[in-house]
């Protein structure tokens, strides 16, 4: 196999909890994760030369080492002692620094497609054990679906699919510091913590109102304040009939739930039509059976 497309699908976080600190500055947390059907897409070339070469249609991002894309096939390559080169044709449709995994999610997919391309036959755990050295979410950007994520996002625990609905994606143009939002984030007994355990329960009953109710994420008590916009597209969201609305990862993306596609359609217009319309999406929980 000499050409490969690739599907590297988005995150958002059902409920996000910071549990501890480590001296090393990574954060224990427990998460609930959740794929949904936005994609970058990922088409990897084999060339004859050593090289790798990375093209992506923001011209923005960088495409050396520091692209995800780039320090995935440099892994691969080094761990597998893969002769030949490849050309990573990457094309960004997932918001960038966004709190949905788009990098994590790239390099996910190029490491999956390499295995394909070289036939080299790794396991999918052996993936994710050579991904979570790139990043802590690119083990779940492997595994998709609805997940459990603990440790620093090593652990992960398949779930029951969660509960079919729409999902109606916002990011404003701010840029919010992952480094910042952890770093200000004070772990003291004033912190409201998801319920995780009810979380999963209520996936498990395939309730998506409960589901709803327990949308959390403690990252937004640092955000929520030096953000205001943030507050407010939740609370439109909730206005215009979600049926719950959170902040997704360190933000600044918020995404609101709907179960209704008539009131999802007229929010989604309403959000189009606003400031934030260049990065609104309407999409779907999804639980992806391949990369292609
Ligand atoms: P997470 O949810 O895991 O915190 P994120 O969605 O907030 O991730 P990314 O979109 O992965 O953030 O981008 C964060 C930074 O990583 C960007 O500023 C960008 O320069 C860099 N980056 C490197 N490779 C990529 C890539 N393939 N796609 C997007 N950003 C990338």
């Amino acid at each position: 196999m000499d050409n490969i497309n690739l599907k590297a699908y988005a995150k958002i976080n059902l409920a996000l909890d910071v549990i501890g600190r480590r001296p090393n500055g990574y954060h224990d947390v427990r998460m609930i994760m959740q794929t949904i059907r936005l994609y970058d897409k990922v088409n990897i070339k084999r060339i004859q030369t050593n090289d790798i070469i990375v093209k992506t249609n923001l011209h923005y991002l960088p495409t050396n080492e520091n692209n995800l894309v780039y320090a995935a096939a440099k892994l691969f390559k080094e761990t597998l002692k893969i002769k030949d080169g490849v050309h990573v044709n990457l094309e960004k449709r997932i918001p960038v620094a966004a709190g949905m995994a788009g990098g994590s999610t790239d390099a996910a997919a190029t490491l999956w497609g390499l295995n394909e391309m070289f036939e080299t036959k790794l396991t999918l755990e052996e993936l994710m054990k050579l991904g979570v050295t790139l990043g802590a979410d690119v083990p779940y950007c492997l595994l998709r679906g609805t997940a459990l994520s603990e440790g620093i996002g090593e652990i992960l625990t398949p779930l029951d699919n969660a509960p079919p609905c729409l999902c109606l994606v916002v990011k404003p143009p701010i840029s919010v510091s992952t480094k910042f939002v952890y770093e200000n984030l004070v772990l003291d007994s004033n912190i409201e913590h998801p319920n995780i355990d009810g979380m999963i329960k209520a996936i498990h009953s395939r309730d998506l109102l409960k589901v709803s109710s327990l949308l959390g994420n403690v990252l937004e008590s640092v955000t929520l304040q030096e953000y205001p916009q943030i507050k407010q597209i939740k609370d439109e969201l909730l206005s215009l009939g979600a049926t719950g609305a959170l902040m997704s990862g360190s933000g600044p993306t918020v995404f609101g739930l709907f179960n209704d596609k008539k009131l999802a359609e007229k929010a989604f217009y309403q959000f189009k039509v606003g400031e934030y319309g260049k990065q609104t999406f309407l999409t779907s929980f999804y639980h992806p059976k391949s990369f292609s």
